[in-house]
C-alpha cells in the first residue's frame, strides 16, 4: 500500500495548486491513502499559512474532493501544527481531524525551515551565540522532545529538518545521542515518525530523517509513514519509491496512517 501524509495547497501562502490537482496526480502516482495536512492557521508566521477565514474553504474543498473521489483513493484531513515551546496556538486540536503533524519550525522566534536563515546563523544572531551546531541542533531536538511529550500529535514532520542550516558544518557531536531524548519521548508518545521525501528536492539532498536517525527510529521500534511534503501538485509522489527501499533496507515493512486519529498500520 502506498501512504502520503503530508500535503498542502494553494491557501497556506507558499504553496500552489488546489486539491482536486493534488488528488489527480495522488491517483496517477496509485497512492492508496493521502492526506492533506495544511498548516495550521494562528496568528503568528502569518505569510506561511492559511487565514483563520480560509479554514472553512480548507474543509469544504476536502469533503468536495472526497465525494467526488472516495471510489479511487483514501483521503484523510488533516492539518501540520507548529509546535511553539513559549505559547503554542491551541484552536483546532480539538477538531475533527484524522491526525495531526506535530513539526517544529521555530526555535523561540528563529526560523529553522529556511535557507535563508543560514546567513542569519552564521552570524550568531538571535540564540545562537555559540556557532557550534552542535548547539543549535540540540536546541532544535529539546523542542521535538517537548512537542512529543504534549501527547497532541500523531506523527513527527521533517525530524532533522534542522540539517537545513548546518550543511557545511555538521555537528561535532553524534545526532543520534542529541536525538535520543527526543526519540525516547516520541516511542512513549505514540506517533510516527514521517519519511519526508522534500529535503531530496532541496539543498539538503536527504529524506528527514537522514538513513542514520532512521535506523534508530527502527531500533526504537518506533511506527513510521511517507510524506512528500508536497507544496505543489507536481511534488506529489516524488521520490516515493526511493523512500520506500531506503525503509525496507533499514527493516521496516510496515507503514501506518491513522484515520479519526486512531492509528491503521499497512504493509508497503
Ligand atoms: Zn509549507
Ligand atoms: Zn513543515
Amino acid at each position: 500500500m502506498k501512504v502520503d501524509l503530508h500535503n498542502h495547497t494553494y491557501l497556506c501562502k507558499h504553496a500552489l495548486g488546489i486539491m482536486e490537482d493534488y488528488v489527480k496526480k495522488a491517483i496517477k502516482e496509485d497512492i492508496d491513502v493521502f492526506g492533506f495536512s495544511d498548516h495550521n492557521p494562528m496568528n503568528y508566521d502569518k505569510k506561511h499559512r492559511m487565514e483563520n477565514k480560509y479554514q472553512v474553504d480548507y474543509i469544504d474543498s476536502f469533503q468536495k474532493v472526497k465525494r467526488e473521489f472516495d471510489s479511487k483513493i483514501k483521503l484523510l484531513f488533516a492539518y501540520e501544527f507548529d509546535y511553539l515551546d513559549y505559547g503554542m496556538n491551541r484552536d483546532l486540536l480539538k477538531d475533527d481531524v484524522d491526525y495531526l503533524i506535530g513539526s517544529v519550525h521555530f526555535i523561540n522566534d528563529f526560523l529553522v525551515d529556511d535557507p535563508k536563515m543560514i546567513k542569519q546563523y552564521a552570524k550568531g544572531k538571535n540564540l545562537f551565540k555559540d556557532k557550534e551546531p552542535t548547539v543549535l541542533w540540540e536546541n532544535y531536538f529539546e523542542q521535538i522532545r517537548k512537542m512529543a511529550n504534549t501527547g497532541y500529535f500523531n506523527i513527527v514532520g521533517h525530524l532533522d529538518l534542522v540539517k537545513i542550516l548546518t550543511l557545511e558544518d555538521s555537528p561535532k557531536k553524534d545526532v543520534r545521542l542529541i536525538a535520543k531524548d527526543a526519540l525516547k519521548a516520541i516511542k512513549k508518545s505514540g506517533m510516527a515518525v514521517e519519511i519526508n521525501a522534500s529535503g531530496l528536492r532541496k539543498s539538503v539532498k536527504d529524506t528527514y530523517p537522514s538513513k542514520l536517525l532512521l535506523e534508530e527510529v527502527y531500533s526504537y521500534d518506533i511506527p513510521i509513514t511517507f510524506g512528500s511534503d508536497a507544496h505543489a501538485p507536481e511534488h506529489v509522489g516524488y521520490k516515493k519509491n526511493y523512500c520506500e527501499k531506503l525503509a525496507k533496507k533499514i527493516g521496516f515493512s510496515q507503514c501506518v496512517y491513522f484515520e479519526d486519529k486512531e492509528m491503521v498500520k499497512v504493509k508497503f
